[in-house]
């Protein structure tokens, strides 16, 4: 079912090194600013262009990926199976070597984090996840071309559907799900974690028919 609302602009486009929004991942941060004073350890920027017609949300920096690396699902397991399949299926162009100096480009692609600092345990809490999601209606707002955006598991999901201007009733999560919220086509999948391809929960097949569709989407786009 399409909702028609669209998502609301924010003045902050980005947050801050030291965003103090959410107290508990900011005491986070700073636990490990202190224990690996190397890594990023901040909240994760968008990584693709700002013209691109796709959009991906994951849930939130892993401790020793993205919040590692300072690039979405880069440097663990996640990120092989992302990055794979967007070289697949066209949307990155190099060689994926898990580093933000690999030069790898993405190609008409974006990624972006619905909360966008480590949270413990990859959990953060339903206050965290409301907190931040002006700076994901943001990242959506700022992307011109927009036209899909594949979600990376429930909380990516809904909470990128609350920032199209939706209610999540308006496409309920499943993997596959796929309608139009604000404007954009939203492709629900299974997050491609560890957990869930360990379990079989997504296999690589079930993960790169989401971006066949996509893709599909794309290419009829007039
Ligand atoms: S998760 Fe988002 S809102 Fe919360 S501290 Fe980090 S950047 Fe700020």
């Amino acid at each position: 079912m399409a909702a028609s609302a669209a998502p609301s602009p924010s003045p902050t486009r980005e947050p801050g090194r030291d965003c103090p929004l959410c107290p508990r991942l900011a005491g986070f941060r700073q636990e490990w600013r202190a224990l690996e004073p190397e890594w990023h350890n901040a909240p994760v920027p968008g990584f693709g262009p700002l013209t691109a017609r796709l959009l991906i949300v994951g849930l939130a920096p892993g401790l020793r990926g993205a919040n590692r690396t300072g690039r979405p699902f880069t440097g663990d397991f996640a990120g092989d199976l992302l990055y794979s399949t967007l070289l697949a299926f066209g949307f990155a162009a190099g060689r994926y070597g898990a580093t933000p100096d690999d030069g790898l480009t993405l190609r008409d692609a974006r990624i972006v984090n619905a909360v966008r600092c480590v949270p413990p345990q990859n959990k953060p809490t339903p206050e965290e996840i409301r907190t931040c999601r002006p700076f994901l209606g943001a990242a959506i707002g700022e992307m011109s071309k927009l036209e899909v955006i594949v979600t990376l598991g429930k909380i990516a999901h809904d909470s990128t559907v609350l920032a199209l201007g939706g209610r999540a009733a308006h496409l309920k999560f499943g993997h596959g799900a796929d309608g139009v919220i604000g404007g954009r086509r939203v492709i629900a999948s299974y997050h491609c974690s560890r957990y869930n391809t360990n379990t079989g929960v997504l296999t690589p097949a079930m993960f790169h028919a989401v971006f066949a569709t996509a893709r599909a989407y794309l290419d009829a786009a007039p």
